[in-house]
């Protein structure tokens, strides 16, 4: 007889159905693990609410860490047992991006929980060579976090941040948050975080974002330029994902400076005669982010793993949610309605 396990599986967009499903079998080069943790992404509530996944039903879920439980034929280097976490995109490694490693601009990618099953379940396979083994001091929460970790990792460096120079974090969710970690990690001096929600502020400032805005209640564009002598900051980052925020970025910018834009809005951007100008007079660099890079080529991956395991990059409050999978269809239904504040909201299968 099979065995079976508890999965989050959706069916259809809005149709999330906590099941018993048969434990998937690692094929070659694959491994089985055991989810400790995982956490909603961003991307996960449009996704599971509205979008949907490529074929139905697929276990979505690609943020997270855990232990291997079991080897697909011809699996060695992975010991059995092992504490990993697992980079969810599966490149073709045939097509023009993937042979110079820009795995993320791949034309024919699989995806863990929106291609291919993911961990919003007890177990979950995948390919070897996605897997990274944990540093000792990484727990199975940080780990479901390298995901966001790495993701603003590779917006921050393409900031091209120098010493000392100010940056404003426009949207401190948990990418914002990490960001602004980054940020300072990678030798900016003053960090400032602006976002509407009061909680989210108040992670990002215990993590060391210098100045906190709130947007609702201030004029975040200046504010930043009183804090500046009225020139802006020299680099700014959207990770709100709203034409509104990308407007502030341009804004907010001093001359010469760059602004990188990862926020996910799925909207048209009208900017007004102010920030048309600024892009030409400030001669500003736009520039946008898309997902993580990893090994062989640029690791933010593993570059993420090693300042999480020297505890440079650390949770701080961001994760406001600990739930079982038995709670995921209603807390999805709560991140889509925005019944209560919430940063990361993380489950425990
Ligand atoms: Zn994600
Ligand atoms: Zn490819």
């Amino acid at each position: 007889m099979k065995k079976t396990m508890k999965a989050a599986n959706l069916y259809a967009p809005a149709d999330i159905r906590v099941e018993q499903v048969a434990v998937p079998e690692p094929g070659e080069g694959e491994v089985l693990i055991r989810v400790k943790a995982v956490g909603v992404c961003g991307s996960d509530v449009s996704r599971l609410m509205e979008t949907g996944t490529y074929t139905f039903p697929t276990i979505p879920g690609h943020e997270f860490g855990g232990e291997i439980v079991g080897l697909g034929a011809g699996v060695e280097d992975v010991p059995e047992g092992a504490r990993v976490t697992v980079i969810p995109l599966i490149p073709c490694m045939t097509c023009e991006y993937c042979l110079i490693g820009e795995y993320t601009l791949c034309r024919e990618y699989d995806y863990l929980g929106s291609r291919c099953d993911g961990a919003y379940a007890e177990y979950v396979k995948a390919p070897a060579k996605n897997v990274l083994l944990l540093p000792d001091d990484v727990d199975f929460e940080m780990a479901a976090m390298t995901d966001p970790i790495s993701v603003a990792l590779h917006a921050v460096k393409k900031l091209g941040i120098q010493p000392g120079d100010r940056v404003a974090v426009f949207g401190v969710g948990p990418i914002g948050f990490f960001s602004v970690q980054w940020a300072k990690a990678l030798g900016a001096g003053d960090v400032i975080a602006v976002d509407i929600f009061p909680e989210k502020l108040a992670a990002a400032g215990a993590v060391g974002a210098d100045v906190c805005i709130n947007a609702r209640e201030t004029d975040a564009v200046a504010a930043i330029k009183e804090l500046t002598d009225g020139k802006g900051v020299e680099r700014s980052l959207e990770f709100a994902g709203s034409p509104i925020t990308q407007e502030q970025c341009i804004r907010a910018t001093a001359a010469l400076g760059s602004t990188v834009w990862g926020g996910i809005s799925h909207q048209p951007l009208n900017l007004s005669e102010q920030a048309v100008d600024d892009i030409l007079r400030k001669e500003l660099v736009i520039r946008g982010s898309w997902n993580s890079s990893f090994a062989p080529f640029v690791s933010d991956w593993e570059n993420a793993l090693a300042f999480m395991g020297r505890g440079k990059i650390v949770k701080g409050d961001v994760i406001t949610h600990r739930l079982s999978l038995d709670e995921l269809p209603d807390a999805i239904q709560m991140m889509l309605e925005r019944k209560t504040d919430f940063n990361k909201v993380m489950f425990f299968p």
